[in-house]
């Protein structure tokens, strides 16, 4: 399969503009690594991502786009890269000896413990929501909803790039164009690892992503390439909630008799000019307790309370197609986000495989191998960024899963990975993960990148 075609097209200015600036050495190297990879649907394209630490310095990282998960070098080559991890082996608490059955602890991947030991980052930047600031910014390929956290690793030599840029710890993230507009995010970096001066260290940090934003200056007429750490204007998008539909009618120190039951509520709706149904569709409550039952349904746990939240994180954890998460980001109210969801709930989706279109796997299969939901960013040691949904199963035949097994630079620890491809069209679609103790469950599921799946009825 040509590496240009692995359905991330949308992306190429990114990418080509990162061509133009990538850095010397450590990219030949890597460069070869990738080419050495074997077939060419292991090369791909190239990302970048940059990030700003608070003593004052600006760090890149470009993203190659390693279709293999973690490594597209051999064993060797992952362990001169891949710092001691203390907590790889036994980390997730089980014990050899102990034969009963123990269920993985969905904690462990929110710690992204395969970027080694890391410190605290003290301080977070905010920004008054409906006020305009000029903020530094870089672009991401995918959509990054306030609350997710972000594993970023940055070598060296393409830190030094930037380390002439003035800034803090925080950084803009920027998404693809939405029609003629353009949102992103800000993020705070929150830890970064323990330098060590016995291994050439790279930074590895974690962000989290905070404040919405839509960027005020016409970029499309600019070229973004990776020296143009832009400082441009952007606009921090308010959070905002109608409230209760029949709230308008009890304001003030009427408040405390806004109906709450079911029952008042349609008796008191006869009186009004709109039929109770009407109003129920901007009732936050009502959806919520649909989505309830809906990620009950899915096995689906820890859904937020919060509304707010709850809109964030549903449109990264429900069967919600990239446009509609694009629109859920560019809405200030959570009440036409939660419509957009509740909308989305009750049909039948498939994966489909990005290239061939056959059907993967059925939505129903998708359960939380991590606390930050079924679907999460984690980061191979090239830097690439891969959002991945987890699966208890495929469908019967759909993709080919190969015999090699590793544990390196595993994400979820005490499991190791095969890497799994489209059984017609080769695509790679992302990674069988298999138990290495006999007590430890699941006994093992699929984790399928984002870039190579869509999600359709
Ligand atoms: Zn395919």
């Amino acid at each position: 399969m040509d590496p240009e075609e692995n359905g991330q097209g949308e992306e190429a200015d990114w990418e080509e503009v990162v061509e133009m600036f990538s850095d010397s050495s450590m990219d030949e190297d890597d460069a070869r690594e990738t080419e050495e990879s074997s077939s060419s649907r292991f090369a791909g394209l190239r990302h970048f991502n940059i990030v700003r630490i608070r003593d004052a310095s600006w760090f890149f990282r470009e993203f190659r786009g390693f279709n293999r998960p973690f490594s597209s070098g051999s064993e060797e080559e992952v362990q001169l890269t891949t710092p001691p991890n203390e907590e790889s082996e036994n980390s997730d608490g089980a014990s050899t000896s102990n034969n009963q059955p123990q269920n993985f602890d969905t904690e462990l991947p929110t710690n992204h413990s395969y970027l080694g030991r890391m410190e605290s980052v003290s301080g977070v930047e905010f920004y008054e929501p409906g006020k305009r600031y000029k903020i530094h910014i870089c672009p991401h390929h995918t959509v990054i909803f306030p609350g997710e956290i972000l594993p970023v690793i940055l070598s060296t030599s393409q830190a030094f790039h930037l380390t002439a840029q003035s800034g803090g710890h925080s950084v803009g993230l920027v998404f693809p164009p939405v029609g003629n507009e353009q949102f992103g995010v800000t993020c705070q970096m929150y830890e970064r690892n323990v330098r060590n001066p016995l291994w050439k260290s790279d930074l590895r940090a974690k962000l989290r992503a905070h404040q919405r934003f839509r960027v005020c200056t016409d970029t499309s007429t600019q070229p973004v390439f990776l020296g143009d750490v832009r400082e441009v204007e952007v606009e921090i998008l308010p959070e905002l909630s109608l409230g209760d539909p029949l709230s308008g009618h009890f304001r003030g120190s009427l408040h405390k008799f806004l109906p709450k039951s079911k029952r008042v509520k349609l008796l008191y709706s006869h009186a009004r000019v709109w039929p109770l149904f009407v109003y129920e569709q901007y009732d936050i409550g009502k959806v919520m307790m649909k989505i309830k039952h809906f990620v009950a349904s899915h096995k689906i746990e820890n859904m937020p309370i919060d509304p707010i939240v709850c809109s964030f994180w549903s449109a990264k954890n429900l069967p919600l197609e990239q446009a509609d998460r694009e629109k859920i980001f560019a809405t200030n109210f959570v009440e036409v986000r939660m419509q957009i969801i509740a909308e989305k709930l009750n049909d039948p989706y498939y994966y489909h495989c990005g290239e061939c279109q056959q059907k993967v796997a059925k939505f129903s299969e998708v359960f939380a191998m991590s606390k930050d939901g079924v679907l999460a960013s984690y980061c191979n040691p090239g830097g690439y960024i891969h959002d991945t949904v987890t699966l208890f199963g495929v469908e019967e035949d759909s993709v080919t899963v190969e015999r090699s097994k590793s544990t390196q630079f595993s994400w979820f620890p005490g499991y190791a990975w095969k890497i799994t491809v489209c059984a017609r069209c080769q695509r790679h679609l992302g990674w069988q993960f298999v138990a290495e103790k006999k007590n430890l469950r699941p006994r093992s599921f699929f984790g399928l990148t984002q870039r190579s799946i869509v999600l359709k009825l």
